[in-house]
């Protein structure tokens, strides 16, 4: 009864989400903070005053939402948290939201340049649709977001997996070779996961460079908010830049299912036709309602932000002195391992305590723990058990 096509999924294997137990969840990258509150106010007014909104078909292209994150896009500078290059300095002062010299944006972005969609899991399901073909390779990290290449088997869609340098930075040299020799696309997370370190602007500029032309270059920024540096201000010279955002993690909303993209407006027409011949309506009208108001308290999540970066590093410092390798992150989560010590064992440890943390079968990778970052209360907890292991 099955198609053929059938044999080319492979399901992503989503963190685990466990019913059994109360666990602390430091497994899927998620905001340990709730929405902001003016987000709460705004869905449940929009319920109670447009109860007939329900009933009815939401904007299928979601534009004041556009609108709404354009704006704060321009007001940020694309980024919420630089703490991390100001290390030590514990500041609270994320309400006041304006872009340092560095982040600044040198265009305007516009609505028309964004694309809204259900969570940016399918915002990039749509990009592979729009933008790879089955009979050209798409080049990619050996180790970064484990979507991609369920995405590649979904959409018949060959790739280049281009294995990570010793440091665990991108290969970029091996990954334009690759590109160059068969004009194809590109596609990474940045800052990537599960290794948490991020390229500078200059450095995805040096690659868009020396990268096809012709062929769509995607940089997947989930987590550029906890301290990485955004690649929106190259827009305006790469009209092959594709940058894909979420507010699953920075803006506290992996529950609402809202991503998008940022790229020059052919692209983001593209995009739309996929859309429109295939899930006409994808964001419902609570999900617009929240998302517009989130973007609108952006001072809120800079806090949010802040307080996860500092966690962060006060965490690292911890495991470091407990003789775990720990990587640098950029991100709101760790990637570490210990010498001597068996991540599988480390992992069922840290879980029979009622903390959940990822860990991942893959070669290469299997002795390593990504820690989401959570509240201090949480992280305090975890250091209680990760001081036995
Ligand atoms: C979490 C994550 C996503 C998915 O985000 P959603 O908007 O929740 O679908 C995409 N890319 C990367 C790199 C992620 O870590």
């Amino acid at each position: 009864m099955l198609s053929s096509r059938m044999s080319n999924l492979h399901p992503y294997i989503p963190g685990e989400q466990p019913k059994d137990r109360n666990y602390i969840k430091l497994n899927a990258n998620e905001n340990p903070y709730p929405p902001s509150p003016k987000v709460i106010k705004a869905v449940r007014s929009a319920a109670k005053a447009h109860p007939e909104k329900l009933g009815l078909y939401p904007d299928p292209d979601s534009n004041e939402l556009k609108e709404a994150i354009a704006d704060m896009l321009n007001k940020s500078g694309g980024v919420l948290c630089r703490a991390n290059l100001e290390k030590g300095k514990k500041n609270g002062s994320g309400a006041i939201v304006s872009p340092s010299e560095f982040d600044k944006i040198p265009f305007v972005v516009t609505p028309d340049m964004i694309y809204a969609g259900n969570g940016s899991d399918e915002v990039l399901s749509f990009v592979f649709y729009a933008f790879f073909d089955s009979d050209r390779k798409l080049v990619l990290p050996e180790h970064t977001y484990s979507f991609y290449p369920v995405y590649g088997g979904f959409y018949d869609i060959p790739l280049e997996k281009i294995p990570l340098k010793a440091d665990w930075t991108l290969d970029r040299e091996k990954m334009l070779e690759a590109a160059n020799k068969e004009d194809s696309p590109i596609i990474f997370a940045n800052p990537n996961a599960p290794t948490s370190l991020g390229l500078t602007r200059e450095q995805v500029r040096e690659m868009l460079e020396k990268a096809p032309k012709d062929k769509v270059f995607v940089v997947d920024e989930a987590y550029v908010d906890f301290g990485g540096e955004s690649s929106i201000p190259l827009l305006a010279e790469f009209q092959n830049l594709v940058i894909v955002r979420t507010t699953s993690k920075s803006l506290c909303g992996a529950g609402q299912r809202l991503g998008y993209l940022v790229a020059n407006r052919e692209l983001v027409n593209a995009v739309t036709t996929v859309k429109n011949s295939l899930n006409h309506f994808p964001i419902d009208f609570l999900a617009q309602t929240a998302g517009i108001a989130a973007c609108r308290d952006a001072g809120y999540y800079v806090k949010c932000a802040q307080s996860v970066a500092f966690e962060r590093d006060d965490f690292i410092d911890f495991l470091r002195e407990k003789g775990w390798s720990v990587l640098d992150s950029q991100t709101n989560f760790i990637f570490c391992k210990k010498d001597g010590v068996n991540g599988l064992e480390a992992y069922k440890k840290i879980k029979a305590e009622g903390i959940l943390v990822r860990r991942f079968d893959t070669p290469g990778i299997e002795e390593y723990l990504r820690i989401t970052v959570g509240t201090h209360e949480q992280m305090q907890a975890l250091r209680e058990v990760m001081k036995e292991i």
